[in-house]
């Protein structure tokens, strides 16, 4: 069934005021937006419109009780100027796992992906073309019945704005294993990507910079002795000639980058291990020096190498960043795919025509 969205171009296009060489992450939105929403039962009135405020009844559900999911995910320019998304049906498949998870409407593969295809289209010159740019999306969902009282909600509004972004080259970071605050535990939502897990990050992130680190290292909730996730990133260790990721037990949150470098790396005839890996046996594999890289994986940073480790106050370091043979080959490779540098072998590139 073909799906037709209303289209509303903006007539005072913002584009001009934008530096494309020189934008700070996140801060810059392009002209148009895509809405959908669900009531009774059916996803109604798609539409594009040109981007702006949402009128929203002080009652709104999703502000006071939470039912709101979000995704991450980017657009490129590939070398023959065509806008180009990177496995975008996997962030579909995630928005509607984290969606039964917390009870919202499922949104149908279709309309989440003409939406997009056509937001895109319209948007397409907001693509920057720098190397390393990117046209980030942010596609997200949250229940607007207008209503107090405790009950999965029955109306959800559904988004997508996009933001141009250059190339987001943190320098490498110094982590710090938690040990008081949990991220998620056994049978909540940490594999969702729920609004309030980035919520209740954000007062033990604010106190770990304090401290001087740039990121957490989130430990499991029972013990805090296994390794969970680096801040908002999935997490990769190098040990000796095994690459090792915590496995997915109901509290990591599956990172479609996190799986591209562990397709890439398999690919290469590397060893990956999906297990469970301790604090200790990080600590371990740095005092016999066999530690040899480390570093976060997620849509936004791509690759964010891990630069020290705090554990009860002692910083385990790694070596130089040039050095790191893993970490380098996928921050070039998946860069190189997305814009369409070398083929796409894995079938990740969906056009946007
Ligand atoms: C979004 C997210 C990631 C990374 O997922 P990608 O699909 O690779 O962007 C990792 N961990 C958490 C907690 C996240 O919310």
């Amino acid at each position: 069934m073909a799906i037709s969205i209303k289209i509303t171009k903006t007539t005072h296009s913002r584009i001009n005021t934008c530096d494309f060489n020189n934008i700070q992450f996140g801060t810059v939105f392009s002209d148009h937006m895509f809405v959908v929403d669900y009531e009774d039962g059916n996803w109604i009135n798609p539409e594009i419109l040109p981007f702006g405020p949402l009128s929203l009844s002080p009652s709104t559900f999703a502000l006071h009780y939470g039912q709101a999911i979000f995704e991450g995910m980017k657009a490129y320019k590939n070398t023959n100027g065509e806008a180009q998304l990177f496995r975008p049906k996997d962030n579909i498949k995630r928005l509607n796992q984290s969606a039964k998870r917390m009870a919202m409407a499922e949104l149908p593969e279709e309309i989440f992906m003409e939406g997009l295809k056509q937001l895109i289209a319209i948007d397409s010159n907001w693509i920057p073309t720098k190397s390393g740019s990117s046209l980030y999306i942010r596609p997200y969902m949250f229940a607007t019945d207008e209503f107090v009282g405790v009950r999965p909600a029955k109306h959800f509004k559904f988004v997508i704005f996009t933001c141009p972004v250059n190339a987001y080259y943190p320098k490498p970071i110094r982590v710090v294993v938690e040990e008081k605050y949990v991220r998620a535990f056994d049978g909540g939502v940490g594999a969702t990507k729920a609004a309030g897990n980035y919520g209740i990050s954000m007062l033990p992130t604010y106190e770990a910079n304090q401290k001087g680190f740039d990121q957490i290292i989130w430990t499991d909730g029972r013990e805090h002795k296994y390794i969970e996730e680096s801040g908002t990133m999935n997490v990769f260790f190098v040990i000796g000639d095994k690459v090792i990721t915590p496995l997915l037990d109901g509290t990591i949150l599956e990172g479609i980058t996190r799986n591209s470098c562990i397709k890439l790396l398999q690919n290469k005839g590397y060893t990956v291990e999906e297990r469970k890996i301790s604090v200790d046996e990080i600590v371990d594999a740095s005092n016999k020096g066999v530690l040899k890289d480390a570093f976060g994986t997620g849509t936004a940073a791509i690759v964010a190498k891990i630069a020290a480790i705090n554990y009860k106050g002692v910083d385990y370091k790694l070596p130089n960043p040039e050095e790191r043979e893993v970490s380098n080959y996928l921050y070039k490779t998946l860069g190189e795919i997305q814009t369409g540098l070398i083929p796409d072998n894995f079938n990740w590139i969906e056009r946007v025509n």
